[in-house]
């Protein structure tokens, strides 16, 4: 049974989120509005700073938060935008000072209103773990590690989880174990998580996978920022145009520090010694990151990723869910990073749970909480679609990338992709739609409304008026 006190946060009720990343703490905040108590159980333990922690070794890469996520972040946690640049982090206008290479040359710069904010992903996180610090219901639980779920006796419901902890800072083992009850269970435990298993262990079976795996793999490095470096740019992107396998993004962040991230595509992975990642610099399209680093202070050694495969868990197909169990974040849908969605997603979810809560308790009684797990997953889905059509449809470019081929509608969706970029290259109308559409504020069915599709078939007959002419000059010629 769960707690008839849900809904009504001054009275017993609790909800414990599974792992303390950028899901879990966005999860807790949302819950913490509906719950007396959220505990928070990660594996790490955490710091007031922005300190780097096993738990999240991507965060030694390049991230960028899409200025959806921004907005939504903003929402759940009011002011936080604020204090972002007072913490060190760097505003920017996405598309006025951060430069791009993309597949039609530089795009046009312009003011806009795409403020975003250049930060370490450990800067992000601890300005939001330290507002859930702050938060007086909700409860960390560190060095702690979630082994498994409890269930009710007819394992109906998730009724908490099995946690093993660390007795002392020292140890790499965690031998003290200990039950936490719960009337809902959020697992944001990140890519790895162990749900699948966890719910085969009470009885139900593990959701369908589908992965979809470009082979692209990070390699990153931390710079000094020149004292007497000047640019009128904050940050640089140069994009691989299949079948060029090789990219690169340098920006400015906190600390007078740029983080350079180089990626390469199927298995082309940047090399992790100083003049391989140097000579891979200067191979891209466009040389500015080498340029702009060549005579800088490294101030970080050069660590590579390589677990990028878009990965989506289909809890959303499973005809059965334990009721009082919800999975959000990279534990359901871990996409290519290079796109820069999954935090977005994160919080777009986190903002579906707040929304299917509050469904739930005005439908029903107070306390309870059936049929919540398998609607949430269902709505989650709809939301996953979107970055994950995006993501997988710009890695089908690539003929080494694995996980099916793409469908008919992805092919000609590339085709008619690279028009608008094309386009683009030129428009700072059309520049500004296409990274509205990239940020996860509006969605890719903007590309067909009449004004782009009227520039795109001008184009296309354009280009093929072109070509036919060409044609007919070289026949007058061989004549
Ligand atoms: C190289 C790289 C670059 C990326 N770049 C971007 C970007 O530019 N923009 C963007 O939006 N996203 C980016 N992402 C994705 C982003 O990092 C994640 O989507 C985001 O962190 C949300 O993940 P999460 O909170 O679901 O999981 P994670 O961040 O993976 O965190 C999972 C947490 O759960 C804890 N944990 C795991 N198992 C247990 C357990 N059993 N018990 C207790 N705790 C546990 C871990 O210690 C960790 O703290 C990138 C990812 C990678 C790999």
């Amino acid at each position: 049974m769960f707690s008839s006190n849900i809904g009504k946060p001054d009275q017993e009720s609790h909800a414990l989120v599974i792992g303390g990343s950028i899901a879990g703490l966005l999860a807790a905040q949302v819950l913490s509005k509906y719950f007396h108590r959220v505990t928070i159980i990660e594996r790490d333990r955490l710091s007031e700073q922005p300190e780097q922690r096993p738990g999240v070794p991507q965060a030694l890469h390049f991230h960028i938060l899409l200025k959806r996520g921004l907005d939504v972040i903003e929402q759940l946690f009011p002011g936080i935008q604020n204090e972002l640049p007072a913490s060190g982090a760097i505003a920017i206008n996405a598309s006025a000072n951060f430069l791009w290479y993309g597949i039609g040359g530089w795009t046009p710069r312009f003011n806009s209103d795409l403020n975003v904010y250049s930060l370490s992903r450990n800067l992000l996180e601890c300005m939001i773990r330290r507002r859930l610090f702050a938060n007086k219901r909700v409860v960390f639980v560190q060095a702690a590690i979630v082994e498994s779920l409890l269930s009710n006796s007819n394992k109906t419901q998730v009724t908490g989880v099995r946690v093993r902890q660390k007795l002392d800072s020292k140890q790499d083992t965690y031998p003290r174990q200990t039950d936490f009850t719960a009337d809902l269970v959020v697992d944001a435990s990140g890519r790895n998580s162990h749900a699948p298993q966890w719910l085969e262990a009470i009885g139900y079976k593990p959701p369908q996978e589908t992965v979809v795996n470009s082979f692209l793999g990070y390699t990153s490095r931390l710079y000094q920022l020149p004292e007497n470096f000047s640019a009128d740019w904050l940050g640089v992107l140069v994009t691989a145009k299949a079948p060029d396998t090789r990219g690169g993004v340098l920006t400015a962040i906190e600390g007078n520090r740029w983080i350079v991230t180089l990626v390469g595509v199927g298995r082309d992975y940047p090399p992790t010694d100083e003049a391989g990642f140097l000579n891979f610099a200067r191979s891209l399209r466009n040389p500015i990151i080498y340029e702009t680093i060549k005579d800088a202070q490294p101030i970080s050694p050069l660590t590579a990723y390589h677990r990028t495969e878009n990965r989506w868990r289909h809890y959303e197909k499973l005809s059965r869910l334990p009721s009082g169990f919800v999975l959000l974040g990279d534990a359901v849908c871990a996409f290519n990073p290079v796109y820069g969605q999954g935090m977005t997603t994160a919080a777009n979810a986190a903002l579906l749970l707040d929304e299917c809560l509050s469904q739930q308790l005005s439908r029903h009684a107070h306390g309870n909480l059936v049929g919540l797990s398998q609607n949430f997953q269902k709505q989650l889905s709809k939301i996953i679609a979107v970055p994950w059509m995006m993501a997988t449809s710009e890695d089908f470019r690539f003929a080494t990338t694995v996980g099916g081929r793409p469908s008919l509608m992805t092919q000609f969706m590339q085709i008619y992709l690279d028009q608008v970029l094309l386009l683009a290259a030129d428009s700072a109308d059309l520049h500004k739609l296409f990274l509205e559409v990239m940020h996860l504020l509006k969605p890719p069915s903007v590309f067909f409304h009449s004004t782009v599709l009227k520039q795109v078939l001008q184009r296309i007959i354009k280009e093929s008026s072109q070509k036919s002419n060409r044609t007919e000059d070289r026949l007058l010629v061989d004549h």
